[in-house]
């Protein structure tokens, strides 16, 4: 990496500094408030311990949800601060504001051995417009900089971006770095065969990104309402299905891209939207009746996709391949995530990356069995299609 890193610094000239850390604490909520999945917490704590042992005092930022610049006070990060203490097993202070006095006084004042959290950045209306002063108030926060929050380094935020030109150092933290470690080895491509697999929800967003795969990739495999999109390109019939209109256009363009085998599902578990938990059935891709929508991809086409997973040289996946989150529509995710993991157990080298893709192998128990679980599902597709991110740019040149 191009950039300066956290373990570059030595110990010694950052004792008893503030370090301003952005971290990715967009953690999924339940409705009461319990954090459904830690990973992203897990991940910052080499950080915080590198930090903690050489003497600095941790102050945290990270933004959680998307309440738009103003306080929505079920998106707070205070349960996400009772759990990092419990996690990283040393006090952590947790302070109702981002930005104010109050924020500063207490990186002030932050006992040795403790680490400070701060209200979610995106209460403040100048954080995604990155805000020139609003980086200057933050910038006060610490004396220098670290951004760990790899799955928001593909965002140009007050405090991801802004703030790094104001602080030095302005370093990448341990996740980071090994982040992009696993994903410029990606980049290669090798060894081939390169398999991509894309599913989930949020298609207008990825497209782009997913187009950029149609130049590097051998094979596409396409699940979930990703699948949806392309199918109601094609031309078939999707009933009430997740589509994404806007992105119609473009699948339809990449549906006959020369030098890629792009594989769409062909059968689908669909099922009554008004009654999901009971109604599934398996029909041909092509024959998806105009009340059901398509939930999973169906099981043959588990078998085909697994099969070229498993002869995979290097395999990428993003999105979930179905509803993963209602039973029993999440069968195809979890067997895809069987596939990567036995893939990588015979040297295939298998990264999972995206919020929600990298929930759904945590809960089949198998994320300790690929290659690499990446954190940012937008941030790593970015990365892996441009090779840098805006997060990164702003960090000091190694
Ligand atoms: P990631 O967070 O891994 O990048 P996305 O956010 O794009 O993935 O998509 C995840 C969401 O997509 C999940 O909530 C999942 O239920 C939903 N999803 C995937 N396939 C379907 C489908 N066929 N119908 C409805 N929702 C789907
Ligand atoms: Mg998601």
């Amino acid at each position: 990496m191009n950039r300066k890193t956290l373990t570059s610094l030595s110990p010694g000239d950052v004792e008893g500094l503030r370090a301003l850390v952005r971290v990715d604490y967009n953690v999924p909520l339940g409705p009461d408030g319990t954090i459904e999945d830690a990973t992203r917490i897990d991940a910052t704590i080499p950080t915080l311990c590198w930090l903690l042992d050489a003497g600095a005092r941790p102050v945290l930022l990270s933004h959680l949800g998307r309440p738009g610049g103003k306080i929505v006070p079920s998106e707070s990060l205070e349960p996400v601060a009772r759990a990092l203490a419990r996690r990283l097993g040393r006090p952590v202070e947790f302070v109702r504001e981002t930005d104010g006095k109050a924020a500063l006084d207490a990186s002030r004042e932050l006992p040795a051995d403790s680490v400070l959290l701060l209200e979610n950045t995106r209460f403040l209306p100048g954080e995604t417009s990155n805000d020139e002063q609003l980086a200057e108030r933050l910038a006060r926060l610490g004396d220098f900089y670290v951004n760990d929050a790899f799955g928001t380094t593909h965002r140009a935020h007050a405090s991801t971006v802004g703030v790094a030109s104001r602080l030095s150092p302005a370093v990448a933290g341990l996740l980071v770095e090994s982040e992009l470690a696993a994903l410029s080895r990606l980049r290669e491509g090798e060894p081939r065969p390169f398999v991509v697999a894309f599913g989930g929800a949020k298609i207008s967003d990825k497209i782009d990104l997913v187009e950029a795969f149609f130049e590097g990739a051998d094979t596409i495999l396409l699940g979930g309402a990703m699948a949806n999109t392309f199918l109601a390109a094609a031309g078939h019939p999707v009933g009430r299905s997740l589509v994404d209109d806007a992105a119609i256009d473009v699948a339809r363009a990449l549906l006959d891209h020369p030098g890629v085998r792009l594989e769409l599902p062909v059968d689908l578990v669909v099922g009554d939207p008004a009654a999901p938990a009971d109604s599934q059935r398996v029909v041909s891709a092509d024959e998806i009746p105009p009340d059901s929508a398509a939930f999973d991809i169906g099981p043959e086409t588990v078998e085909r996709f697994g099969d070229v997973v498993r002869s995979a040289g290097t395999f990428f996946w993003n999105g979930p391949m179905g509803w993963f989150e209602q039973s029993p529509y999440d069968a195809g995710t979890r067997a895809l995530a069987e596939a990567a993991a036995a893939a990588a157990r015979s040297g295939t080298f298998a990264v999972i990356g995206g919020g929600d893709s990298a929930r759904a192998v945590q809960e089949s128990g198998l994320a300790d069995e690929v290659s690499h679980v990446s954190t940012g599902g937008g941030a790593s597709l970015e990365f892996l299609a441009h090779g840098t991110l805006p997060g990164l740019e702003a960090l000091e040149p190694a």
